[in-house]
């Protein structure tokens, strides 16, 4: 999940403490009577799920550098027996389980790469590694949360091997690479995975996809039908004009006072023509260039932005306004205006199936004490893709310990970012039961 994620404010002293009697708590744990409403398989892998993590957790890997992450992986699904292919989309790691009878082919699909972030909890497992990013030296962090992502895709492996004979359908476990993004000239991701023919041989029916949140109670869902994470677009407008003195301002075309007057026209595209009861949309310019000293006009100028819409029709209706609106200005002030929209990223908006989403509501239920249906999120998600091609069901699963205030915990991507390890062990068992219930409900 990209930047705009949940809460805010950094974490306070008083939270420290409580992630140090949080880190504490031993893997060998009994668990088993805090949640009645949890299958024992669940109860009986969580500690192994802690323990994954715990080792992710210590050793990320950037976006397409998953290398180490794939074999501890891969050395998991080798050990139940399962199907695999490796390096897929780089460093992706795909199992297949075919059930003993036929059905259905069920997706699931966690994330693995951590972020250039610096770690500043104080867990025993801490990471302290440092990876080059972009030519350069930098910290690793897994600040987002796909390691618990990783380690409870593990765990439901492991579940539903262990019913192989009950299954009525095939698993196909994604573990993917690079949701975060790419480096710089390098493909990947879901995007990368979807080319390379993932949701083929076996062709997937449907699939199902988490993000842990640190904002979220432990022990709660968060879901919403249609669109739950923004599409994205970003953009770049060029304007070319005549460059001049700037004591004769009358000899030029000007690039700054136009870019003036385009950055105040793109604030009525959401403003004034987006049907905003419907759904949200934002237009935000977050970079502009142009010019060397006071006193020079200059020939050229260049704007980055990004455009959030949640659905098609809405990306559409922006790109179009975005560009009749950039160009018309242009030409009222002579300049020649290019607007490349999308640029370098197109993100489609992570669609839960409406018809899905309702049939499987029931199975989040009876998972967690309680299921919120959520807010569309501004920030993006490459789950995406995959939610394109087939019917997808995206949701949030509640990893904020019980005493902390939503407003005080850690944000993803910062380096205080903490999840109660606690929360995992739901994710484990929504994963495997929507897989379960799938099955059945194609079987009537
Ligand atoms: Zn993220
Ligand atoms: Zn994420």
């Amino acid at each position: 999940m990209d930047k705009n994620m949940m809460n805010k404010k950094r974490i306070n002293t008083i939270l420290l403490g409580a992630f140090c009697s949080v880190a504490v708590l031993a893997p060998t744990t009994s668990y088993a009577k805090d949640k009645p409403k949890l299958s024992q398989s669940t109860y009986d892998i969580e500690s192994k799920v802690v323990e994954w993590r715990r080792h992710i957790h210590e050793n990320p890997e950037l976006s397409n550098r998953e290398f180490e992450t794939a074999k501890y992986i891969t050395k998991h699904l080798k050990s139940l027996g399962l199907e695999i292919q490796t390096e897929v989309a780089h460093t992706g790691v795909i199992a297949i389980l075919k059930g003993a009878k036929p059905g259905p082919v069920v997706a699931l699909r966690a994330d693995m790469d951590a972020l250039p972030v610096k770690e500043r909890t104080p867990v025993s497992f801490a990471s302290k590694v440092m990876a080059e990013y972009n030519g350069e030296q930098v910290p690793v962090m897994h600040a987002c949360g796909h390691d618990t992502h990783v380690a409870i895709l593990m765990g439901v492996a492991e579940v539903l091997t262990g019913m192989q004979n009950e299954l009525a359908g095939t698993v196909k476990f994604i573990f993917q690479p690079a949701e975060e993004g790419s480096p710089v000239g390098e493909e990947g991701g879901a995007e990368l995975m979807v080319k390379e023919g993932v949701l083929e041989n076996p062709k997937v029916d449907v699939v199902f996809g988490l993000h842990i949140s640190s904002g979220m109670d432990v022990g709660t869902i968060g879901v919403k039908p249609e669109g739950i994470m923004a599409g994205v677009d970003d953009m770049k407008i060029t304007i070319k004009g005549k460059q001049s003195h700037g004591s004769t301002p009358w000899n030029s075309v000007d690039p700054i006072v136009t870019s003036a007057q385009i950055i105040n026209g793109l604030q009525t595209v959401v403003s004034r023509h987006m049907h905003l009861t419907n759904s949200p949309a934002v237009v935000t310019i977050g970079s502009i260039h142009s010019g060397v000293r006071s006193n020079i006009i200059p020939e050229k100028l260049e704007m980055l932005g990004t455009v959030r819409t949640f659905s098609q029709a809405d990306k559409e209706k922006t790109r179009k306004l975005i560009t009749e609106k950039a160009e018309l200005i242009g030409k009222s002030m002579n300049a020649k205006v290019e607007v490349q929209i999308p640029y370098s990223s197109n993100y489609p908006v992570t669609f839960n199936n409406v018809a899905l989403t309702q049939q499987m509501l029931p199975t989040l239920e009876s998972v967690v004490e309680k299921v919120n249906i959520i807010k569309p999120i501004t920030g993006a998600e490459d789950f995406s893709f995959f939610a394109k091609e087939v019917p997808g069901l995206y949701f949030f699963l509640g990893g904020k310990p019980k005493d902390t205030p939503a407003s005080e915990a850690a944000a993803h991507h910062t380096p205080d970012f903490f999840i109660d390890e606690s929360g995992m062990k739901y994710g484990v068992e929504a994963l495997t039961q929507l897989t379960l219930d799938y099955m059945k409900l194609q079987q009537k």
